[in-house]
């Protein structure tokens, strides 16, 4: 195991009793120690606890979720996949409208897709955890790893109390999303040196309106793809709630502040203009966060050490989807550990195979993709436009690789040829 412990780098021996502050500190147990309950931690920590492991969770705030910023659309069948309650859905969002660049739109049918909150997801998935064994340790604030011979030591900020504290545990897993700094604690081989380069920024409004909107905003997730005004990609969004509609939009890297806010004001005139002109605003709720739009770490696991979720850039490219990729990624995380922990296998081995296998070369592909769009905007149209004239594809396009049948390969692959052919004809 690589991990260059904070001890070392103060010119303390890497071996032995582990020093990660300069006093020692009283270390306590587990079995497994999951870092971050969003999504992809409080998945790990519910699977892992409903399986008799001895789990407890490590979360900076203070509420879980309450500081989330994110349009919480929701993949058809999510909750059924993770047995989550019905009443976290908004929105059923049978209709995918996606915009090109010229503002063009391409309607298509599937699933239903869903909408939620984040403060009511990740708090459900929390309280689901906690119910099934798991202990939640909030305003927690992870600050350094060590070893302890087999073990992995966890050096935590117990932000309430104003102290420093440590746990020793089997299995680490880190579910930081993505403001995770692993590469500043020195995570082995899980350290990514390009990490910052894939950072999007983010901004987005929630606005409440005194009256609904034009109905069919209800029951659509709308997309938009288009070039920002100094001509970087943007993608953005307009995800219905309840009692809101998410207004929003991410852009690959830093941009100004200002420029930021003047791109989301445009955009969201746009979407008033169109859902809801006449309508009376009660009140806009702007909050901006950093995503990931990058390639996945090449390496998410170092001995029994795991990185899930958006840390460990399990995030689409082509649409910012992550909510099921951390999920997933938790839930294997649970499954390695339970086996590193009862039968003494290598977790890192098992969990990296099971996200290889489960959705990392899709991602993949949707960034390859996603930067072949990019190159040549008019791309988009064509590839909206197929997928509007073609029912069923954006269906199969949802499955993973071990979920297509062969037939359904082949015609994946007969529909790429076919825009193969048409995208390269595309000039802007
Ligand atoms: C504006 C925006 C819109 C989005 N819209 C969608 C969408 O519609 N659908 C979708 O699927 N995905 C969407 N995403 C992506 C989605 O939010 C993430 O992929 C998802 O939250 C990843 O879950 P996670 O569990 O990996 O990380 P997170 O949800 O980010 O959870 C990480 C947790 O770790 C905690 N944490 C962080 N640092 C520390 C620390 N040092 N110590 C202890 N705890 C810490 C955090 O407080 C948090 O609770 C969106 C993201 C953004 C920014």
């Amino acid at each position: 195991m690589g991990y260059q412990e904070n001890s070392r780098r103060r010119g303390k021996p890497n071996e032995g009793p582990l020093l990660l502050t300069d006093r020692p500190l009283a270390c306590e147990s587990t079995e497994f120690l999951v870092v971050g309950c969003g999504p992809a931690g409080a998945t790990a920590a519910r699977e892992a606890a409903r399986a008799g492991i001895g789990t407890l969770v490590l979360e900076r705030d203070a509420v879980v979720g309450s500081k989330r910023v994110c349009a919480a659309g929701l993949r058809p069948g999510f909750c059924e996949t993770f047995d989550l309650p019905r009443r976290l859905i908004h929105c059923d969002t049978s209709r995918l409208a996606l915009f090109d660049g010229q503002g063009d739109e391409h309607e298509i049918f599937f699933g239903p897709g869903h909408t939620s909150t984040r403060e009511e997801l990740d708090a459900a998935m929390a309280d689901l955890a906690v119910r099934e064994g798991a202990e939640l340790r909030t305003q927690a604030l992870f600050r350094a790893i060590g070893r302890d011979g087999a073990n992995t030591v966890v050096e935590y900020a117990d932000l309430a109390n104003g102290v420093r504290r440590a746990v020793s545990a089997r299995v680490v897993f880190f579910a930081l999303g993505a403001t995770a700094r692993l590469e500043d604690a020195s995570l082995g081989r899980i350290a990514m040196p390009r990490w910052r380069a894939g950072l999007m920024t983010t901004l987005q409004h929630r606005v409440y309106p005194a009256q609904p909107v034009a109905a069919i905003a209800y029951r659509t997730l709308e997309l938009h793809y288009y070039a920002s005004r100094d001509d970087r990609q943007i993608i953005a969004w307009m995800f219905p709630k309840r009692d809101h509609l998410a207004i929003g939009l991410g852009v690959m890297g830093k941009i100004d502040g200002e420029a930021l806010r003047a791109e989301l004001d445009a955009f969201a005139e746009r979407v008033r203009a169109r859902l809801y002109p006449t309508v009376t605003v009660a009140a806009v709720k702007t909050e901006g966060h950093l995503l990931y739009g990058g390639r996945a770490r090449p390496c998410v696991s170092d001995g029994n050490v795991l990185v899930g979720g958006t840390a460990a850039g399990f995030v689409d490219a082509t649409n910012g989807e992550g909510i099921f990729e951390a999920a997933m990624s938790g839930r294997f995380a649970a499954d390695a550990a339970e086996r590193a922990i009862r039968r003494g296998e290598r977790a890192g081995a098992r969990y990296a195979a099971l996200v290889e296998r489960r959705f990392v070369r899709r991602l993949a592909r949707r960034m390859r993709l996603m930067r072949y769009l990019e190159r040549r905007p008019r791309r988009f149209a064509a590839l909206f436009a197929q997928l509007a004239r073609t029912p069923g594809l954006g269906e199969v396009l949802l499955k993973e690789d071990c979920e297509r049948t062969m037939s359904e390969r082949l015609y994946l692959y007969r529909e790429a040829v076919r825009f193969g052919f048409r995208s390269f004809a595309c000039r802007d």
